[in-house]
């Protein structure tokens, strides 16, 4: 199956490589320099690389010299909280989390509770939100990081993180805070380094660019030790060296995307279009979570099997996800914190979109999972 018979609705999982992207990186890769050599030829690399950084630092809404490249988003979730953590390590050994974090967070939390720290998980609420007031109150004297994520991967709800950044610096100005704004990279009005937060994680393949490529963005004046030595590049906080032509993709997706200023008012459109549709077609359908971020939502099928359908819609092409990409078959851990009934939790469908998801792609989507419905019986009463 190629990609021009896909009914692609996966964007939150990953996003196809956009035009601009593809065509930045064909022309990276066949400059071979390496940014650190001394020659003309090398300082050319080197010049690209400076360009590619104030295309993501403007993306991040920040200036260059305070994004630094990493391989991917776990990478910089890694390196925030593993090295964060020991910035405040005369202070305390707490951490304070949210139950809905992605798996690059929640594992390297659950590492470092093996190693002597403590970690508090916030539950959200029904809606999968969660309050400043909730997280202030987790707030201890010995409390050395927060780390939050800004948008969702599978309910698409947008976390207070500028006024729980606020509310937690107010409590305590030295508690670092962590933000992972892999799915909220030009996803939202405001950029990531709004928010106010210490440092910020971003990863190329939710926005148009390639795979293996992401940033963290490092507050001016914070000393935040590197979690990979050797080389010293990235002013020495990020040894390797630089992935040229990932980091093109990166670039390019990032001033494609903000070259169309409507993408998210389109995105919303084709999302609210989208729920219309299914709710005509199956009945029975219940909405999980709207989304505040226009490109993802939630739905069920209560009682039905999720894995099922959606072996079943991606036979005939149509891609859809039972929880976030990384779960294998297992069930979220997002939806089973907002404490979603057993047959709402078995039939649960995420949807993500993309400015360009199209209404006959919605209206294929609708038929091909409403005849589904019909044929596939529920497991559960
Ligand atoms: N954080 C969130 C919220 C994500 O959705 C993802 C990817 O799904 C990641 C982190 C990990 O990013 P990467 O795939 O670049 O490692």
């Amino acid at each position: 199956m190629n990609q021009t018979e896909l009914t692609y609705f996966d964007y939150a999982a990953t996003t196809p490589l956009c035009p601009e992207a593809l065509t930045a990186m064909t022309q990276a890769l066949t400059q071979f320099g390496n940014p650190s050599s001394q020659y003309a030829y090398a300082r050319q690399a080197a010049q690209a690389v400076r360009s590619h950084r104030e295309s993501v630092a403007q993306a991040l809404g920040c200036a260059a010299g305070q994004v630094y490249f990493t391989s991917c988003g776990t990478e910089g979730d890694n390196w925030a909280i593993r090295r964060g953590v020991e910035l405040g390590r005369r202070r305390g050994r707490h951490i304070v989390t949210t139950a809905i974090e992605h798996a690059a967070v929640l594992e390297t939390c659950r590492d470092l509770e093996r190693r002597g720290y403590e970690v508090t998980y916030l539950s959200p609420d029904r809606a999968g939100r969660i309050s400043s007031g909730q997280l202030c109150s987790a707030i201890r004297p010995d409390t050395i990081l927060v780390s939050m994520m800004l948008v969702n991967n599978e309910t698409g709800v947008v976390l207070p993180v500028a006024e729980c950044v606020q509310a937690v610096k107010a409590a305590n100005p030295a508690i670092l805070f962590h933000c992972d704004a892999v799915q909220g990279l030009l996803k939202l009005p405001d950029p990531p380094v709004a928010t106010g937060a210490d440092l910020i994680t971003v990863s190329a393949h939710k926005v148009g660019g390639p795979k293996g490529v992401g940033a963290l963005y490092i507050k001016a004046g914070l000393r935040l030790p590197p979690l990979l030595t050797g080389g010293g590049q990235e002013g020495g906080l990020r040894s390797g060296t630089e992935a040229t032509a990932q980091l093109a993709g990166f670039a390019a997706a990032c001033d494609a995307a903000r070259a169309d200023p409507d993408r998210l008012e389109r995105t919303a459109a084709i999302k609210a279009y989208t729920l219309d549709r299914l709710r005509q077609a199956i009945p029975r359908l219940e909405v999980v979570s709207p989304g505040d971020a226009p490109h993802i939502c939630t739905v069920t099928l209560p009682g039905y099997p999720g894995e099922v359908l959606v072996r079943a819609l991606g036979d005939q092409g149509v891609c859809l996800s039972s929880g976030s990409a990384c779960h294998r078959g297992k069930p979220s851990h997002v939806f089973a914190a907002m404490g979603l009934p057993r047959p709402w939790l078995s039939g649960v469908l995420r949807l993500s979109f993309s400015p360009d998801t199209t209404k006959a792609q919605a209206d294929r989507l609708a038929q091909a999972l409403g005849q589904l419905s019909q044929t596939i019986l529920p497991a559960l009463p």
